[in-house]
């Protein structure tokens, strides 16, 4: 059966789709000898060479999917330029797997890591819109006005955000402790709606993403997904 060439990529754990077309546009795929560079092109399972950075890629049908408790101080990539700790540093499993969608150095909690390019697509294409819930200390105390502001949506400077739930949860002195619910996934969101509001978040943790909850998982750690979880997610 032939299939689009990004979607061999993914399905054989190279990354997400949209990140194998990208691949493709820098010239690191071939298909039986001979550089791509365009999309469009399908692939022959049984008969197509596909090599990747010059290594064979095999069509593989396996799925790992792992939820990581991200500690701070890792980023969310599978390599850095500066050397830094990276999530992968955490994660003891031989096959290639990568994470889906991303959080930021400074934040810790729930990160899916798969090899399954479709799933990563369909979890982070805006259309689908997970809940992503957050537990954030900011500074200050916010006014109701302002979380209202922010619950309804509006344009915070760099790009607009839609709903989210928010609920304060605890004031500890000068400080507010905070449940966010946000189903967007735009950069530094959670961060950049508090600063729009002039209280920055101080601490942030990731406990949820849709069903998925973080629990008792201690950080630094991981744990395979349940079928139910995987049947939940695709
Ligand atoms: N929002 C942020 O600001 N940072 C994250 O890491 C996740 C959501």
């Amino acid at each position: 059966m032939e299939v689009r060439l990004q979607k061999y990529l993914a399905d054989a754990g190279i990354a997400s789709r949209r990140k194998c077309e990208n691949l493709i546009l820098e010239g690191k795929v071939s298909v039986n000898g001979r550089q791509v560079k365009e999309l469009g092109i399908k692939v022959n399972a049984d008969k197509d060479t596909v090599k990747y950075n010059g290594k064979i890629v095999k069509n593989k049908k396996s799925f790992i999917y792992i939820m990581l408790n991200k500690p701070t101080g890792y980023i969310t990539s599978v390599s850095d330029e500066k050397a830094r700790k990276t999530v992968m540093d955490l994660v003891d499993i031989k096959t290639r797997i990568y994470p889906i969608g991303r959080l930021d150095y400074n934040t810790s909690g729930l990160l899916l890591l798969t090899n399954d390019g479709d799933l990563t697509y369909r979890l982070t294409h805006p259309k689908h819109e997970v809940d992503k819930k957050y537990i954030a200390v900011v500074k200050g105390v916010p006014s109701e006005d302002n979380l209202n502001k922010l619950r309804k949506g509006t344009d915070i400077g760099e790009y607009k955000i839609s709903t989210s739930k928010i609920r304060i949860l605890e004031k500890i002195k000068d400080k507010t402790k905070l449940q966010v619910i946000i189903h967007e996934g735009k950069n530094r969101q959670v961060r950049k709606m508090f600063e729009y509001i002039g209280c920055p978040v101080l601490k942030l943790k990731r406990v949820a993403v849709g069903k998925l909850q973080i629990e008792d998982l201690p950080q630094g750690r991981y744990r395979h997904l349940n079928n139910d979880e995987i049947n939940y997610l695709k």
